[in-house]
């Protein structure tokens, strides 16, 4: 199962959130508002785990305008020549803490003379945390999460594997549609970002995942000799 979207495709999600970013950041906010209510008429005790959902809730709306001024920036400020792989195991004690923490590993599998590729590192980093934090999220413990990177034709590509719960075919149109969430707590602008990210460096997104057994995401880079000029 396969599904790829086009810049035309993005825009009109990008357009579509803007209606949908004012009831996100509404949902958070009223929390807060009913929380600072309570804690009017609660002892100092209670107040504890009032403050703590006040914070989170906070924190929650932050993140989405954040993700949501993330996707709306258009251009590349910062591109560097790097190299994937060095991007890539910068990242690794995060994503392995994480990992840990649910009781779930991590497996690299990462080519070292791949060609150097201009990107945003700040970027290429947000897009690999959310892809990563997506396949944990898919899995139980025990699960591996397997992040790739190889040559493919003219193409750098990166892969994040998981063996979740992988996404049955009638939830695969709406992966990249903003909001789109399964989760109880998720904002689904996760794969919207990412979208939008691999667009900005000119690459793609697939996707290809088995139901019961797990999901893989493919980041395309174009690979351009010029980049790879010495000096
Ligand atoms: P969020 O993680 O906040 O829900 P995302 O945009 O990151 O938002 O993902 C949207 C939805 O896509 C998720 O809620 C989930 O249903 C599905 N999804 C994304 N990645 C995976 C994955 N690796 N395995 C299974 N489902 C996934
Ligand atoms: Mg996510």
């Amino acid at each position: 199962i396969r599904t790829e979207l086009g810049h035309v495709e993005r825009l009109t999600l990008v357009g579509q959130m803007a209606a949908g970013i004012t009831h996100e950041i509404r949902n958070p906010m009223a929390v807060v508002c009913g929380f600072l209510q309570l804690m009017r008429e609660k002892s100092p005790g209670e107040l504890d785990s009032y403050y703590q959902i006040v914070m989170d809730e906070l924190d929650r709306a932050n993140g989405i305008i954040n993700d949501f001024l993330s996707l709306a920036q258009s251009r590349i400020s910062d591109k560097e020549e790097v190299q994937l792989h060095l991007i890539i195991e910068e990242l690794g004690p995060l994503i392995w803490a994480d990992a840990n923490l649910r009781g779930q590993s991590v497996e690299l599998s990462l080519n070292p003379s791949l060609p150097l590729l201009k990107l945003n590192v700040r970027e290429i980093k947000q897009l690999i945390l959310n892809l990563a934090r997506n396949g944990m999220e898919a899995m139980e413990a025990k699960g591996v999460l397997t992040l790739e990177t190889r040559m493919n034709g003219n193409k750098v590509e990166l892969m994040i594997k998981d063996t979740g719960s992988g996404i049955p075919q009638d939830k695969l149109g709406n992966l990249f549609a903003p909001f789109f969430t399964t989760k109880s707590h998720g904002t689904g602008l996760g794969l919207p970002l990412c979208l939008s990210i691999a667009e900005r460096h000119n690459g793609t997104i697939k996707v290809d995942s088995v139901s019961g057994r797990g999901t893989v995401f493919t980041v395309a880079f174009p690979f351009e000799a010029e980049e790879n000029r010495a000096g």
